[in-house]
C-alpha cells in the first residue's frame, strides 16, 4: 500500500478544537465524513470530517506531518539526513528546496517529537544511570556550552539532554580576549550556574523515577550541589575522571554517546558560514536525536555478542516503552497539539523557543 493511499484511510484520532470534549481522543466515533477536498498534490484528494460534538471541521491532512506543508512527504528525508550528520545547507541543495524549508521541518519535528516523547516515556527506571556534560559551542568558540547528558547504563537510552551556556575561560590570545570582553560588553555574560541548575532539573526528574537506582557522575562540583540540593532517593556514586573510560567505567555510556555527537556536531560547525546558528536550532536537533536514537534506531548498528538484541532492539525496547523499532509514520504520523500534554516550564520554554541569554537573531 502506497503512503498515499494509507493517509486516505486514516481514522481522525481526536478533535482538532482544544475546546472539544473529544480532543484528547475517544473510542466513540465522534465524527461524521464530509466530503473532499481537492488538493494540488498527491494523493490529488483529501477526505474531510465534521466533529459531531463540536462542529469542526478538518481533513487526513490536519493529523499528517505535512499537513498545510507545500511540499508532500518532505520531513522523512530531512529527519534521516539531518540525523545521519548533513547540514541544514547541503540536505537543501540535495532535496533542491530552500535552506529555511529544512529549517522549518526540522523545527516542527522537534516540537513534534517532544510531544510523543512526553507520551512514550519510562515511568519508572530499570536500570541505574550516567550523567555528565559534553562541552561544545554555538555560533562561535566565544560561546561554548554543555549538553547536559543521561544515559541508561545498559539501553543507552538517552533521559535527558539539556542545555548550558558556557562563560569563555581558560587560555586565550590576546586578540581573543579583546573579543570576548567586548561580546560581553555587549550581550553580558551568559548565566553562570548554569550546569547547576539544568543537572537540577534532569536529576530532580531522574529521582521521581528512580528510586533505588544508581545515578553515576564524575566529581563535578555542579552535579555534587545539584544532589544535596533535592531529597535524593537515588544512590549517587562518583567516579574520578582520572579512571581510564572503558568499558568497564560506570560513565563510559556517556562517552560512547558522545563519539557520535562528535560526529554530529562536527557537521553542526560547518554550517556556521551558511547560517546565523542559534541555540534553538541546536536544542532541536538535541531533542530529535534523542527520539531517533531512542525509538527508531537499534542500540549499536553491529551484533554484540554480551547483548544479542543490541542490534536489533532500540533503546526504547529495553526499557520497555516500545515493542519494536519505530517508524517515521508511527513518531510523526499523527500530529498532536500541545494543548493535549502537560508541560513544565523548560519543555514549555522549548516550545516557544524562548532563549533570553541567546546573542543571535533567531533565522525565521
Ligand atoms: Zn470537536
Amino acid at each position: 500500500m502506497t503512503k498515499s493511499s494509507d493517509q486516505l484511510q486514516l481514522i481522525p484520532p481526536y478533535c482538532p478544537n482544544p475546546r472539544c470534549q473529544f480532543h484528547f481522543g475517544t473510542d466513540s466515533r465522534f465524527y461524521v465524513k464530509n466530503g473532499w477536498v481537492k488538493t494540488e498534490k498527491a494523493p490529488f484528494r483529501n477526505q474531510r470530517f465534521k466533529c459531531k460534538s463540536c462542529g469542526e471541521q478538518f481533513s487526513t491532512n490536519t493529523f499528517g506531518p505535512d499537513f498545510r506543508k507545500r511540499i508532500g512527504f518532505l520531513s522523512e528525508r530531512v529527519l534521516h539526513f539531518s540525523m545521519n550528520g548533513m547540514s541544514n545547507n547541503s540536505i537543501a541543495r540535495l532535496l533542491k528546496v530552500a535552506e529555511g524549508t529544512i529549517r522549518d521541518r526540522l523545527k516542527d519535528m522537534s516540537h513534534q517529537s517532544l510531544i510523543f516523547e512526553k507520551e512514550n516515556y519510562p515511568k519508572k527506571l530499570t536500570e541505574d544511570v550516567a550523567y555528565d556534560g559534553f562541552e561544545t559551542f554555538t555560533y562561535s568558540q566565544f560561546s561554548p556550552c554543555y549538553i547536559n547528558t543521561a544515559v541508561g547504563s545498559h539501553s543507552m537510552f538517552i533521559y535527558h539532554n539539556t542545555f548550558s551556556p558556557l562563560n569563555r575561560k581558560g587560555r586565550m590570545t590576546l586578540e581573543q580576549k579583546i573579543k570576548n570582553q567586548s561580546l560581553i560588553l555587549k550581550y553580558g555574560v551568559y548565566p553562570r550556574d548554569s550546569v547547576f541548575e539544568e543537572s537540577v532539573y534532569v536529576l530532580n526528574n531522574l529521582n521521581s523515577i528512580g528510586a533505588g537506582r544508581t545515578l553515576f557522575t564524575d566529581e563535578h562540583k555542579s552535579y555534587q550541589r545539584a544532589v544535596r540540593s533535592l531529597d535524593f532517593r537515588m544512590e549517587h556514586q562518583k567516579i574520578n575522571s582520572q579512571v581510564r573510560r572503558d568499558s568497564t567505567n560506570p560513565l563510559f555510556p556517556i562517552n560512547r554517546l558522545h563519539n557520535l555527537y562528535r560526529h554530529f556536531f562536527s557537521s553542526q560547525q560547518r554550517e556556521s558560514i551558511s547560517f546565523q546558528k542559534h541555540e534553538a536550532a541546536l536544542l532541536e536537533k538535541i531533542q530529535l536525536m534523542k527520539i531517533y536514537r531512542n525509538y527508531m534506531n537499534p542500540k549499536f548498528v553491529k551484533k554484540n555478542k554480551y547483548d544479542p538484541h543490541a542490534h536489533e532492539w532500540s533503546p526504547a525496547m529495553y526499557v520497555g516503552v516500545a515493542e519494536r523499532l519505530l517508524s517515521f509514520e508511527d513518531v510523526f504520523g499523527v500530529k498532536k497539539k500541545v494543548s493535549q500534554i502537560r508541560l513544565d516550564d523548560k519543555e514549555r520554554a522549548f516550545l516557544n523557543r524562548s532563549y533570553p541569554y541567546s546573542r543571535q537573531i533567531i533565522a525565521a
